[in-house]
């Protein structure tokens, strides 16, 4: 662990040094058991947040009512006390913590089993529920009793799809029919952690096969939309690495909803709900087989080769072109933005004499047109004779 995770090995021996126990636990060691790179390191110990507090100069409270203490060497580094789950009555969040003084116990309360091993900074894996044999078989399954387990906490249903979709495995058999007997109780859990682990799957390698557990277990019948219709399309689903793209795939795929109040359900920003109308429009504009100047104009590069991705995986026509002529058309228009126009309000103003008002940017806006259009050029002098000749009389 020294050369892969210096910081957490520094903070694994200070604690061991100290007197307490401490191993990486969590997403860092089921990566680390695939061979795979961690994202974040999290490090579990019987030493209190108070205790951790004492060993280390700079840390950082973040949760110390759940056990969480963030201590800085070279970088911030999550460290928890053992900890069990006590009771849950809401199916989201234990009543209470109770920090516990043994690992087995923590490890027990933890969600999936290839989720609750731990490692110690020798590199010795610690595994009392089967891990390292669920990665190998490529399953996820529940520590204990599934139902129990996604009674005390229904997010983990939805954990388990997204995980499935990030690392291509398959839910154990009875982990599954937990989940298609216990989809309602989702409804208990927040709809921005369902947002954002709906997002976790459209961002991972194998989005479609989480779409399709999300329908299958029953989960997706808990909110609305319609995530059955077109389910198959979410094969051909490209996200660019952009999460917001996953809305947008998922608005396309409506028939009769009112998109807008689709997405307020689920808590979209005012920005992401822009881009999924831009990316709609410049969807449903692609239908008749190309886009016109005015439409390339219009919307911006992104927009563009998301929405040329999602034409191509749902209409039955074909589109005219690929992806890079259109795109190079783009980038040879004139102008780029009405800003780029040589004449602005101001000049419209002086060559009329008129009063600022809405014609400004009626003018503005046929002009932009005309000039995308290759109908006029961007020129100064060309604008002044077109504007007399077809205003100023
Ligand atoms: P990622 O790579 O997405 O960060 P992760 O496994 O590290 O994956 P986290 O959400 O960061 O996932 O949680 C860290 C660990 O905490 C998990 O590996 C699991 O052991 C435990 N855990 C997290 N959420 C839950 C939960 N809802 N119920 C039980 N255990 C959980
Ligand atoms: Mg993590």
């Amino acid at each position: 662990m020294k050369n892969r995770w210096p910081a957490a090995y520094k903070i694994i021996e200070e604690l061991e040094q100290a007197g307490f126990e401490a191993f990486v636990v969590g997403g860092a060691v089921r990566d680390f058991v695939r061979n795979a790179p961690a994202n974040d390191v999290d490090i579990t110990t019987n030493a209190t947040p108070l205790e951790v507090k004492k060993i280390f100069t700079h840390t950082i409270d973040v949760g110390i009512e759940h056990g969480t203490v963030l201590v800085v060497v070279d970088e911030p580094i999550e460290v928890t006390t053992y900890r069990s789950e006590s009771t849950y009555s809401d199916f989201r969040r234990p009543d209470g913590v109770t920090f516990v003084r043994n690992l087995q116990e923590d490890l027990q309360r933890r969600d999936f089993t290839i989720n609750a091993m731990a490692l110690t900074k020798e590199d010795e894996l610690v595994d009392y529920f089967g891990g390292k044999k669920a990665i190998e078989e490529e399953i996820i399954q529940a520590v204990g009793n599934p139902q129990l387990r996604f009674s005390e906490d229904a997010l983990r249903m939805l954990r388990a799809v997204r995980f499935s979709a990030q690392l291509n495995f398959t839910l154990e058999q009875e982990t599954f029919q937990a989940i298609r007997s216990l989809h309602p109780l989702i409804e208990h859990v927040s709809i921005e952690r369902v947002k954002v682990e709906l997002e976790k799957i459209w961002l991972s390698d194998f989005p479609f096969k989480g779409m399709k557990l999300f329908v299958e277990s029953g989960l997706s019948q808990n909110f609305p939309g319609d995530w059955e219709r077109h389910l198959q399309s979410w094969d051909n689903f490209s996200s660019f690495n952009v999460k917001v793209n996953g809305w947008a795939f998922f608005a396309l795929m409506q028939s009769n909803e009112n998109i807008n109040i689709l997405l307020n359900h689920y808590k979209c920003s005012n920005d992401e709900k822009r881009h999924v109308k831009n990316v709609l429009e410049a969807v449903y504009s692609l239908e008749k087989g190309a886009w016109t100047l005015d439409e390339l104009f219009l919307f911006r590069e992104e927009v563009l080769t998301v929405a040329y991705h999602f034409g191509n995986s749902i209409f039955s026509n074909e589109i005219a072109h690929p992806l890079a002529k259109f795109l190079l058309q783009k980038r040879t228009l004139p102008i780029t933005s009405k800003k780029d126009i040589v004449v602005n309000g101001n000049d419209l103003i002086e060559w009329t004499n008129k009063k600022r008002g809405p014609w400004i940017k009626e003018v503005l806006d046929i002009l932009t047109g005309m000039i995308v259009n290759g109908k006029i050029n961007n020129d100064r002098h060309e604008i002044k004779e077109w504007f007399s000749h077809e205003y100023l009389h």
